[in-house]
C-alpha cells in the first residue's frame, strides 16, 4: 500500500457538490463559491494522545476531525460546504484509512460538505482539517459584539466529553453515553445559522465553557456573571460523578462542542422557540461591566484546557 493507493481510496468515496469545478486529482482544488457571500475559513488539528485516547476507533477519530471544523463554523453561523485533510499516519494502513472515512464521510454527507483535497504523508498520527463555508455579509457571529445586559446563553448539556476522558484517565470504564460525547460530538450548524440576527456574539465551547467565555468577555471588552448550578448537565453526567466534580467538569471541561452564544433580553422568546424548534437552549447569566468571567464560589483562573501548560 502506497500513498497513491490511500488517496485513490479516499477519492473513490468522497462525494463531492455542483460547486466544485475541480476535486482531488489535480494540483490544487477549484470551487466556485456563491456570488454575494462571505468566504468563512476555519482549521483544527486532532493529535493522538493530546485530542483522542489512543485507542479510538478510527471512524470516531474521522467523525471528530471533521465536527471540532463544523463546529467552528457553526459558531460563525456559516454554512460549511468544502473541507480538506491532511492525513499523518505512522504506516500506509488501509483498514485504518477505510474505517476514518466511514466516519469522516457519515458526517460530511450529513452537511453536505464535499472533500475536495488533501495531503497524505507518514508520521505519527495526526489529522487536520480545513473547511471553507459562507456567510451573507455582515452577518457572521463574531466573539466581539457581546453587549452589557445581554444574556448569556449555552446549547445542549456541558460535562459529558470532560467527563467521559476524566473516567478514561482514571483507569476507569467509560460510560457509553459520556464517551459518544467525547467521540462524536454534534456539531450545532443549523443552531448557528439560526442565531444570525438573534445573537450578539457566539463561541463554540472547545477548551471549556469559562475559558472560551473568557474570550469572548475580553474581545468584547464586558465581563459575564454566571450562574454555576444553571448550568446544563446531562442524566448521563449526573449518574457518573458526584455534584462538586460535576460542577467542575461542566465549567471548564472542554470538548463539549456546544454553542456559547449573547443576545439581548428582547430575542428571548425568538430563543426559546429554537430552543423547542431543535437544541435545548438554557440561560446561564448575562453580561456585565468588567473583563472576565465571574462565577460565584467556583475558581475561574484554574478552567479550561491550554496547551504548553
Ligand atoms: P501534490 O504532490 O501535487 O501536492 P499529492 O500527491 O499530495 O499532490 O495529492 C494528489 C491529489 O490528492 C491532490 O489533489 C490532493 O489534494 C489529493 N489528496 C492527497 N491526500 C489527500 C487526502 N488525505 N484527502 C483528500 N485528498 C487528498
Ligand atoms: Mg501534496
Amino acid at each position: 500500500m502506497q500513498e497513491f493507493d490511500l488517496i485513490a481510496r479516499i477519492r473513490q468515496r468522497a462525494a463531492t457538490r455542483s460547486d466544485v469545478l475541480l476535486g482531488i486529482g489535480d494540483d490544487a482544488a477549484l470551487l466556485q463559491p456563491p456570488a454575494d457571500m462571505q468566504l468563512v475559513v476555519a482549521m483544527d488539528t486532532l493529535n493522538a494522545g493530546v485530542h483522542f485516547p489512543p485507542d479510538t476507533a478510527p471512524a470516531d477519530i474521522g467523525w471528530k476531525a471533521l465536527a471540532v471544523n463544523l463546529s467552528d463554523l457553526a459558531a460563525m453561523g456559516a454554512t460549511p460546504a468544502w473541507c480538506v485533510l491532511s492525513l499523518s499516519l505512522p504506516e500506509a494502513d488501509a483498514g485504518f484509512v477505510d474505517g476514518f472515512l466511514d466516519g469522516f464521510l457519515k458526517l460530511a454527507s450529513q452537511h453536505d460538505v464535499a472533500l475536495v483535497g488533501g495531503d497524505t504523508t507518514r508520521g505519527p498520527l495526526s489529522v487536520c482539517v480545513a473547511v471553507h463555508g459562507v456567510v451573507e455579509p455582515g452577518m457572521a457571529l463574531r466573539r466581539d459584539g457581546a453587549r452589557m445586559g445581554d444574556d448569556v446563553w449555552i446549547s445542549g448539556t456541558l460535562g459529558d466529553a470532560a467527563a467521559a476522558l476524566a473516567q478514561w484517565k482514571a483507569g476507569s470504564a467509560m460510560t457509553p453515553q459520556l464517551r459518544e460525547r467525547l467521540d462524536r460530538p454534534t456539531p450545532r450548524v443549523a443552531l448557528g445559522r439560526a442565531l444570525r440576527g438573534i445573537a450578539t456574539s457566539c463561541i463554540d465551547v472547545s477548551d471549556g465553557l469559562l475559558a472560551d467565555l473568557g474570550h469572548v468577555c475580553k474581545t468584547s471588552s464586558v465581563g459575564a456573571d454566571i450562574d454555576i448550578d444553571a448550568l446544563p448537565a446531562s442524566s448521563g453526567l449526573r449518574a457518573a460523578f458526584d455534584a462538586d466534580t460535576r460542577r467542575i467538569l461542566q465549567a471548564s471541561g472542554g470538548d463539549d462542542y456546544e454553542l456559547c452564544f449573547t443576545a439581548p433580553p428582547s430575542m428571548r422568546d425568538a430563543i426559546a422557540r429554537l430552543a423547542s424548534e431543535q437544541t435545548p437552549l438554557t440561560r446561564i447569566g448575562c453580561i456585565v461591566a468588567g473583563n472576565g468571567v465571574i462565577c460565584d464560589g467556583f475558581d475561574a483562573g484554574r478552567a479550561g484546557y491550554q496547551h504548553f501548560t
